[in-house]
């Protein structure tokens, strides 16, 4: 046996699980054969979202996980620069924006990241309501790059529970109005 197996051998499970951790994490935005947004070595040729160009995935290679958020994350976005704008509570493009700010400053809140680095701090700076549309597109485009954003897992799942939230909220409130 040498004595790098051996080293192998007597380290804690856990400090190998953490050394991987910070291996992955110092990869993270950078192109190599591992996943562009997390780091990790499993990873497939290409996202496949339908907005690669505009969320910067274009030719990297991107895990299964961080795709599937990607693609989760690409859909809202398009939905939300395709709806009108209305200057209304209840427009549509309002409401999803105000999911995806949800999202990201939930997000930010457990991930302790600081507010002037925060997606939710850059998204901000579209307004919904006042916004034309290249104008509203550009502006969120850029908070993804300006906040140099790569957890889109995490951002999808906060998504994720925005959208059922507002849907428990309608569900009460229907309730409330039958009985
Ligand atoms: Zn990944
Ligand atoms: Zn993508």
């Amino acid at each position: 046996m040498n004595e790098k197996t051996q080293d192998l051998k007597s380290a804690d499970p856990l400090v190998l699980l953490l050394g991987y951790v910070q291996l992955k994490q110092s990869r993270v935005r950078k192109a190599g054969s591992w996943c562009f947004f997390c780091g990790d070595d499993q990873s497939l040729a290409r996202c496949g979202c339908p907005m690669p160009e505009s969320l910067g995935c274009n030719g990297q290679r991107v895990c299964s996980d961080c795709a599937k958020a990607h693609r989760a994350i690409a859909v809202h976005l398009k939905q939300m620069f395709a709806a009108p704008r209305v200057d209304r509570v209840s427009s549509v493009r309002a409401k999803l924006f105000n999911q995806i700010f949800g999202a990201a400053e939930e997000l930010a809140e457990k991930a302790g990241t600081p507010l002037e680095q925060s997606l939710h701090h850059f998204i901000a700076q579209a307004d919904p309501y006042e916004d034309e549309k290249p104008h509203f597109k550009g502006t969120i485009l850029d908070a993804f790059n300006r906040a140099t954003f790569s957890d889109f897992v995490g951002l999808a799942k906060e998504l994720d529970r925005e959208k059922d939230s507002e849907l428990a909220l309608k569900l009460a409130r229907w309730f409330s109005c039958v009985r």
